[in-house]
């Protein structure tokens, strides 16, 4: 026998966790012969695809990273001094290894279970602190999603607290960026504002206005002094939104001290790369009386049941499910990793390290422009931060191409240059570049005298005298060991993918291999400015060129657009790309989205954001969209309907057999078929969006194609769309990525959060056709086969027609409330198991969302069904008087270590049922860090800041 020696280990038996004796053991539990029969009794015939995915054959871990080399190399990392919003940065390393490259921080969910994320809502809670006190504002959420959107969110709370319902001008300041500006026009067009861009220094502003918003310093480099702005606008009613550099604001006076009402900016340069657009961190900042309006998630402190301090997510956590299109905004998905890394960053360096860094960046901006305005070239700006801008003439050529040979890039607009600096930057840089600009002046090197003893330029008014950062938490954690326990004694609090599934309906918490993960940090992904030139970024093009490609066979549909950073974001570009093109064919009047009762919260809040008059559509008993209504709906509607936004397979988890019938019903009355694809899990290689008939679809990247959560983000999600929608997918002011008619930007970054893309990029190529189309089929066995090992246990809501489940499954706890059980009694002692729970309450009040993805091994699915069987009998329990109906393990849940370990022991069952309730907890145990967590106390007073150390306790505890 000849030795294998063409032996390749396939990537797909790393994902996708059942070996050979599980698959067969878990199809006789379910009762089927092969999984080629259970995905015959699942999928409907008639939207089955034909043939396989057209896709490259399956690389190897090694194979891939080494190819992928090769690719990041096509990227040309030069020197950025080009700023507008990015700027190069030095991510310590000790948040570099133990958060951004950690699965310990990476892999975990929206912290919507608090007992078990204390860790990261901590230092969610820092970033907001970080926030407030750097912009002076009274109250900050947990992160957006770029700048530009953050922007937009302001416009358009702005908007909905004018007090002058006619008001419907918005004043945009010319020096704002122009990403912002685009994304601006985007979010504004479909409600009839109007953007009135102009100087703030002699604009004549009306009652006519609602809002403006201004840059500081201005996207120019000016420092401008806003006050007198401000108190104008106020004195008309209007209120101003500030787009903040927050690197800036370590040394300049904060807008909430001269009247900023809302503040925006990116916490990209606190230690995140750029990533040629992203991910970071967005932040926003405004009045506590707007703390109802505010945007995206609030951490707020609040008290556990011991009355300990606990933090948990405040107010509108899950907003969009309850107030749905009167939602404040369809944030969902924001930047959870990003704001953590960028907190840890500030308590890293502390106020001190902090100003250090803007002093320099600040002192080496004015090295640069006193050494070229002495060698006689023109500065147009004279009070700056960190850019410089000069008026080059003719010298304008010979300065750009002398930079590129030193591999420098600067930002030009004609004959105008702008050069930003930043924490990277160096003294040399500043000899670098006054020697190019001296040699096309015909001065020799060595005449050349950088000016290295310099001053402030910032002017007196605008010095920052107010103290930031003196909280402990940013003073305590300067040496690398110290920061290292931090961070570490924070991510004991969180249960990730690191010790156990976390098996949440519709969130497809699949693995995030390592090797997806490795390339996001290289120097030639990280380094990159989302406006380099395109002839540095050929690395990136052939990712986006392959990752178009693959999810387009993938979706069925002509071409995506890499630009929403989530889902929700991807919901609202669809839509606006619907709206754009019923317009272009002379059908602006089609406003109707018809919306099933079932539907995920952001899809009417995406709805609301295109202003779109929503229709619901009733489901019937059995779960599945009520086809007759949904007809008659469309017939009512047919002269003004836009589109269908449609769950496929439902959020039932159930393949309904009417899709096609659905799709055909919306067509013909003049509709578009929105697909949402955050069930995209279910139908890769099985099925696609074009194949059932819908016209436009989002991909949740951070669900179905492997990006990890990061906590609450960061996420992607591209829209895949049919030919006849390709010319209208978003464009870009300052890198043209437009088709012929384009809708405006809808992110700050052309391709939105770029380097994680790879991630999604890597998956694909690794798992290849059979992978992914196995991975479909494996993630509908394991989903079926916990739901055969349930169903005894909990009745499961809704199946197709042939009884089985699609990726996910809906258990029914209604029941138990009777006896007084609600269903987050259950979520909660689920901790005490080792367990994150399931989906609580969507779609479907009192149940839990079940959804186990392919990555999980039979093994641990058997854990948590045996943890769910194990608490059904204590359910029972109680619904049979053996426990106390208000002192049981379940109402107590979770219970901690201090609790366990007290002298006294009150309860009328034991310790050991408590903390132990089955033989394999004790192996790995987890210990939640706080007792069930007091929501209401928590909003009653809200404190979304770290509260100082003495004196919290005085003031939550009752
Ligand atoms: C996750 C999800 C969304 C929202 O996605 P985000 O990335 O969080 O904005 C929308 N619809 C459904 C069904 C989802 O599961």
């Amino acid at each position: 026998m000849g030795l294998d020696i063409h032996y390749q280990e396939e990537f797909q038996n790393r994902h996708i966790a059942p070996n050979e004796a599980d698959t067969e053991a878990m199809l006789s539990v379910i009762g089927v012969d092969s999984i080629e029969q259970l995905i015959d009794e699942t999928l409907p015939e008639n939207i089955k695809l034909k043939k396989p995915l057209n896709l490259p054959a399956a690389k190897s871990e090694t194979e891939y990273l080494t190819a992928l080399k090769q690719t990041s190399l096509l990227n040309k990392v030069f020197k950025s001094f080009i700023g507008q919003g990015y700027y190069d940065t030095v991510t310590p390393g000790v948040i570099l290894r133990n958060v951004f490259e950690n699965p310990g921080w990476y892999t975990q969910y929206t912290p919507y279970q608090a007992e078990i994320a204390q860790g990261r809502l901590q230092a969610l809670l820092n970033f907001q602190t970080m926030v407030i006190d750097l912009t002076g504002m009274e109250i900050a959420n947990a992160s957006l999603l770029d700048e530009a959107t953050a922007a937009a969110e302001g416009m358009f709370m702005q908007y909905s607290l004018r007090k002058n319902m006619a008001a419907k001008k918005y004043f945009v300041s010319i020096s704002v960026f122009p990403q912002t500006i685009d994304v601006l026009k985007t979010r504004a067009n479909p409600y009839g504002i109007e953007l009135v861009i102009g100087d703030h220094q002699n604009f004549q502003l009306t009652e006519e206005f609602f809002g403006a918003i201004v840059q500081y310093p201005a996207g120019n480099g000016e420092l401008f002094d806003y006050a007198d702005f401000a108190a104008k606008l106020h004195g008309l009613n209007i209120k101003l939104t500030v787009a903040a550099d927050i690197l800036a604001l370590t040394l300049l006076t904060p807008p909430g001290e001269w009247g900023a009402d809302i503040v925006v900016g990116n916490t990209q340069r606190f230690g995140v790369p750029m990533g040629f657009g992203g991910p970071h961190a967005a932040y926003f900042a405004t009045k506590a009386e707007y703390k109802r309006n505010i945007p995206g998630r609030i951490i707020g402190v609040t008290v556990d049941s011991a009355n300990n301090y606990a933090l948990r997510m405040a107010l509108q956590t899950r907003e969009q499910h309850i107030r749905r299109d009167k939602a404040t905004s369809n944030i969902c998905t924001a930047q959870a990793l990003l704001a953590i890394m960028a907190s840890f960053y500030a308590a890293y360096h502390g106020p001190k390290g902090l100003k250090k860094i803007a002093l320099r960046t600040h002192g080496l901006a004015i090295s640069l422009a006193e050494t070229l305005n002495k060698l006689g070239f023109k500065q147009l700006n004279t009070a700056y931060f960190d850019t410089i801008r000069f008026d080059l003439g003719d010298l304008v050529q010979p300065i750009h191409a002398a930079c590129l040979d030193n591999e420098i890039n600067l930002s030009y607009q004609g004959s105008l240059v702008a050069i930003s600096f930043d924490e990277t930057s160096t003294f040399a840089d500043v000899k670098t570049l006054a020697k190019i600009f001296a040699r096309v002046k015909a001065v020799a090197a060595d005449d050349v005298s950088v000016v290295d003893d310099v001053e402030t330029v910032v002017p007196e008014n605008l010095k920052r005298i107010t103290k930031y950062l003196q909280h402990p938490i940013f003073n305590s954690y300067h040496s690398e060991h110290e920061m290292l326990r931090y961070i570490k004694s924070l991510e004991a609090k969180d249960l990730s993918l690191c010790q156990s599934m976390i098996p949440l309906g519709s969130c497809t918490m699949k693995l995030n291999a390592t090797a997806e993960m490795i390339p996001i940090t290289w120097s030639h992904f990280g380094k990159i400015h989302p406006f380099a030139p395109a002839d540095q970024v050929l690395g990136y093009y052939s990712v986006f060129n392959e990752l178009n490609k693959w999810l387009s066979e993938i979706t069925g549909f002509a071409a995506m657009s890499f630009q929403p950073n989530s889902g929700a974001q991807g919901e609202y570009t669809g839509l606006m790309v619907i709206r754009a093109y019923h317009q272009d064919r002379g059908e602006a009047h089609r406003n109707v989205a018809l919306i099933p009762a079932s539907a995920h919260g952001t899809n009417p809040a995406s709805a609301a954001m295109a202003e779109m008059k929503i229709v619901v559509v009733k489901s019937l008993g059995n779960g599945n969209i009520d086809v007759d209504d949904l007809k008659a709906k469309a017939v009512q509607y047919k002269d003004n309907l836009a589109c269908l936004m449609v769950t496929y397979p439902s959020t039932h988890g159930v393949f309904e057999e009417s899709i096609v019938e659905i799709c055909d019903t919306i067509h013909k009355n003049g509709g578009q078929v929105y697909m949402d694809g955050a069930n995209m899990n279910a139908q890769v290689g099985l099925t696609s969006p074009a194949n059932i008939g819908a016209d436009v679809c989002h991909l949740n990247l951070h669900k179905t194609f492997c990006i990890p959560h990061g906590g609450g983000g960061p996420g992607m999600g591209p829209i895949g769309v049919a030919a006849h929608l390709v010319p209208f997918l978003p464009g870009h002011t300052v890198v043209d990525i437009a088709h012929e008619k384009s809708i405006s930007a809808v992110s700050s970054a052309p391709w939105g959060s770029a380097s994680i893309l790879i991630i999604s990029h890597a998956y694909i190529a690794m798992m290849g056709s059979k992978g992914l189309t196995d991975a479909t089929k494996y993630a509908i066995l394991n989903a079926n086969y916990i739901k055969a090992r349930l169903e005894k246990y909990y009745p499961v809501l809704y199946s197709g027609a042939n009884g089985r489940c699609a990726h996910e499954m809906i258990l029914d706890c209604r029941s138990f409330k009777a006896f007084g059980i609600e269903v987050t009694d259950i979520a909660k002692r689920l901790m005490d198991y080792g367990f994150h729970a399931p989906t609580v309450s969507f779609p479907v009040s009192g149940t839990l969302m079940v959804e186990p993805t392919e990555s999980e091994p039979k093994h641990e699915m058997d854990r948590f069904c045996d943890a769910m069987i194990s608490i059904k009998h204590e359910v029972l329990a109680v619904e049979n008087g053996s426990f106390n109906k208000l002192d049981n393990p379940l109402k107590n849940a979770p219970h901690t270590a201090a609790v366990i370990t007290a002298n006294d022991w009150n309860h009328e069952y034991t310790r050991q049922v408590a903390a132990f309730p089955l033989k394999y907890v004790a192996e790995r145990k987890f210990w939640p860090s706080v007792g069930r967590v007091n929501d209401s106390h928590g909003d009653r007073s809200l404190i979304c800041a770290c509260p100082p150390l003495e004196s919290y306790l005085e003031e939550i505890v009752p």
